[in-house]
């Protein structure tokens, strides 16, 4: 099974994300978690990259496409992949269907999680990362995953915040790139809504992880 999932920054799409993946065994690929990991090891990519991430801004379509087309060529993809953060744009959801049909791989389902852009930006700012495991999902403003004092609810493990997290004005200029539905992310998203060929998701991403993975779930049988 082959799924893009959208949701604004803060949305919970990553935890969502792992949960869908955790189910059905997909390769699970992150584009913002790829350009984190560059910039850690010190690659190429992650130097070129940075500076767009820091800002709040998009990472040029000329770098980023091209990252996750060659991806979805790994082995570990043939067995289906869901796509979180990828697409971001109109462009690129042009590009991706470009490929798909071109490699003859089918997309099947499109995930679009529903919020409110104020909640998502305190879900945003309330995210803390597990220096152990950055899956074991912290959050101080969701009472489901709230850490235990300032250490990791899952493991005890050091948290901390994202640089990009607690920048309220990257915030805006990314969730004002989410909310555009002209050319932005809603575009990409209404993109595959509007050709009709994909069975298309959508749910409220308000209630808590269960209850919102829960519908999600049932929604994709
Ligand atoms: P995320 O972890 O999804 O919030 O992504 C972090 C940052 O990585 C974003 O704010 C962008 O700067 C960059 N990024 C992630 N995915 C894309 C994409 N599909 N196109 C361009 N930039 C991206």
């Amino acid at each position: 099974m082959n799924i893009l999932i959208f949701g604004p920054n803060g949305g919970g799409k990553g935890t969502q994300g792992k949960i869908i993946k955790d189910k059905y065994g997909m390769a699970h690929i992150e584009s913002g978690a790829i350009f984190r990991d560059n910039i850690s090891k010190g690659t190429e990519l992650g130097a070129k990259a940075k500076s767009f991430i820091d800002k709040g801004e998009l990472v040029p379509d000329e770098i980023t496409i091209p990252m996750i087309l060659d991806r979805l060529k790994q082995d570990d993809c043939q067995k289906g992949w869901l796509l979180d953060g990828f697409p971001r744009n109109k462009n690129q959801s042009e590009k991706l269907d470009e490929a798909l049909k071109a490699a003859s791989m089918d997309l099947d389902i499109v995930v679009e999680l529903i919020l409110d852009r104020e909640l998502a930006k305190n879900r945003i700012m309330g995210r803390r990362i597990c220096q152990t495991d950055n899956n074991h999902p912290n959050n101080i403003y969701i009472d489901a995953i709230k850490p235990n004092g300032d250490i990791c609810r899952v493991c005890g493990g050091e948290l901390k915040t994202r640089s990009d997290d607690q920048d309220e004005s990257a915030i805006s200029k990314r969730h004002n790139i989410y909310y555009d539905t002209d050319t932005g992310t809603l575009a990409a998203a209404y993109y595959f809504k509007d050709k009709g060929e994909v069975k298309y998701v959508t749910l409220d991403g308000t209630p808590g992880v269960k209850e919102v993975s829960e519908e999600l779930l049932s929604k994709l049988q």
